[in-house]
């Protein structure tokens, strides 16, 4: 049987089939999101695969006006820091003009489709 990696990449594959992919450190219980191969904790390496449920809330937010090209028909947007509910911040976009999301806002996670990824992506909920 294959090992389930934990790196940046199974995080992009979770994300091309909506899922959340982390790993937790079977030593500490850690969560990572995205995934590690190595507990930054413990030095753990034995990691299992978690899937988050990506309800949150922002923990930081900017307005980005200029937005990057592919992202022209939805701006103005956020980007931000998201602490979801398992208690692990990580950065994506937040589908808002920055009028209706404020720190502590709650938001879930969206998956943006592209040619050829997934973004990661949440919106007020
Ligand atoms: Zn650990």
């Amino acid at each position: 049987m294959k090992m389930t990696e934990h790196t940046v990449k199974s995080f992009m594959e979770g994300l091309a089939n909506e899922t959340l992919k982390g790993s937790k450190c079977t030593n500490c219980s850690k969560l990572m999101l995205p995934p590690r191969p190595i507990c930054p904790s413990c030095g753990g390496k034995e990691m299992e695969s978690h899937e988050f449920n990506g309800e949150g809330t922002v923990k930081a937010c900017s307005v980005i006006h200029i937005a990057l090209t592919r992202f022209q028909d939805m701006r103005p947007h956020c980007v931000g820091i998201v602490w979801l509910k398992e208690g692990v911040g990580v950065s994506g976009l937040i589908l808002s003009d920055g009028k209706e999301v404020e720190v502590g806002s709650k938001v879930e996670a969206v998956f943006l489709k592209e040619e050829d990824r997934t973004v990661l992506a949440f919106k007020p909920v």
